[in-house]
């Protein structure tokens, strides 16, 4: 026998301790950053949870129709951003859209992986890309968030923000199109401020008057897409000035509260009558739309299913998605209106008026929403109403202008106002930006 065996053994021992000292502070380590892994993860639910969220909506969407290509104004030298932007849809396989529960599972399983539980390199690496990637994610996030500033408006509804390309599929899901839950509206010796012709109510008293009556809406809208108050109340006066059934009038397929020709209705995924997806209908569907309305006496409940233009939730909010997504996306730089500087809100409204209206259509439009916000021209047409219908009598007793306001915004409740102010609530870092720039300016 050795007779340093003691002594070696006594060595080798010391060298197994210290192996498995060093064994178990490489496991601790391994533990740490697996937890920390994990809280890297913990921290990306809720942008997972989003994302897998985002994504229903985006696969429904693609069941609806099959559309033409964006029609974008062209006549801008700036280019929008592509279309096929790389999105978050690599991850979107592994992101778990159910509760807590198929989340537990979701971080059980990544957990088995990465303490190499059948482990094997490539799966390692899917994690790391894996986690990489939500680190990156979290970086934009962050950026942004810095970059719009501090938060000014109040916000009851938690706003979820999406990039401007998905403000397209977010058509509204209303519990119905029409139902009879306010009776309709009985009035008596009722006298209209401002003539109407074929181009609608003249005199801005008019225009207010009959926009009023879809205030509440258009707020609603205004609400959910971050949008300056009464903005879209100054569009419907600008547009069809409240006459909801008024075809445009050249008879070249615009139809709406906030006028819309057939092919950009249709890249916002509204139904238009006989499919029409043109910029000016050449092919009868604007005139036969408008002998239906004649045919049902202008009876909206009547033809609301007709087009969804003309339903007024469906039109507004189609109008609100498209000045929201034409101001997510970067301001005018080129083309035309380049030496005008315009920011993110003037941007999107010169892409929905086109580049040759914008500029009477930005007066218009900004000065519109000062009277409206300031209450001057509020206050100027119950002057107006009041005078001419002291003999006004709706359901069965006396009636004036607050009433008749009143009375005719609750008719949009017919039309699933209450289901459509429960739905998700949107933003941009550009709205969210232009929301604090014109919070006073528009006063
Ligand atoms: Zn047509």
């Amino acid at each position: 026998m050795d007779k340093n065996f003691g002594e070696n053994l006594e060595r080798r021992t010391d060298k197994f301790d210290e192996k498995l000292m060093y064994l178990i502070t490489e496991q601790i380590k391994l533990q740490k950053e697996y937890e920390d892994q994990l809280e890297i993860i913990e921290k990306g639910k809720q942008e997972l949870l989003k994302i897998a969220e985002s994504a229903v909506i985006e696969n429904h969407s693609t069941e609806i129709e099959k559309r033409e290509p964006m029609v974008y104004d062209d006549f801008f030298e700036d280019k929008n951003p592509e279309q096929n932007l790389p999105n978050e849809a690599g991850i979107q396989p592994k992101v778990p859209n159910g509760g807590n529960e198929s989340r537990r599972k979701f971080l059980k399983n990544l957990g088995k992986i990465v303490l190499g539980t059948g482990a094997t390199a490539i799966a390692g690496k899917k994690v790391i890309n894996y986690i990489e990637k939500k680190s990156e994610n979290k970086k934009e996030i962050e950026a942004e968030k810095k970059d719009s500033g501090p938060e000014v408006i109040e916000v009851n509804h938690k706003r979820e923000i999406i990039p401007w390309y998905k403000y397209k599929d977010l058509t509204p899901k209303l519990e119905f199109r029409y139902k009879s839950i306010i009776p309709e509206l009985k009035i008596e010796g009722l006298k209209m401020v401002g003539k109407t012709s074929a181009n609608g109510a003249s005199g801005i008293e008019g225009k207010i008057l009959r926009s009023l009556r879809f205030q509440n809406v258009a707020n609603a809208v205004e609400g959910k897409y971050n949008l300056p108050k009464n903005l879209i109340v100054a569009m419907i006066m600008q547009e069809s000035t409240g006459m909801d059934l008024l075809p445009n009038g050249a008879d070249d397929g615009g139809f709406g509260l906030c006028h819309m020709q057939g092919d950009i209705a249709r890249e916002f995924h509204l139904k238009t009558y006989g499919n029409c997806n043109e910029r000016r209908c050449k092919n009868g569907h604007a005139i036969k739309l408008r002998n239906l309305i004649e045919e049902n006496n202008h009876d909206r409940k009547l033809v609301v299913d007709k087009d969804d233009r003309l339903h007024p939730i469906l039109n507004l909010d189609a109008a609100g998605r498209m000045i929201a997504c034409y101001m997510a996306q970067p301001p005018i730089t080129g083309g035309k209106l380049a030496p005008l500087h315009l920011d993110a809100l003037q941007s999107a409204v010169a892409r929905y008026s086109g580049a040759k209206n914008y500029k009477d259509y930005w007066k218009n439009v900004s000065a519109n929403i000062k009277l409206l916000n300031n209450k001057k021209g509020v206050e100027k047409v119950r002057k107006i109403f009041n005078a001419k219908n002291e003999k006004l009598i709706i359901n069965g007793g006396p009636g004036n202008f607050d009433i008749y306001i009143k009375k005719s915004e609750e008719q949009n409740i017919n039309y699933g106002l209450e289901s459509y102010k429960k739905g998700k609530y949107y933003e941009s870092s550009n709205s969210k930006k232009m929301a604090k720039k014109y919070k006073n300016s528009f006063k």
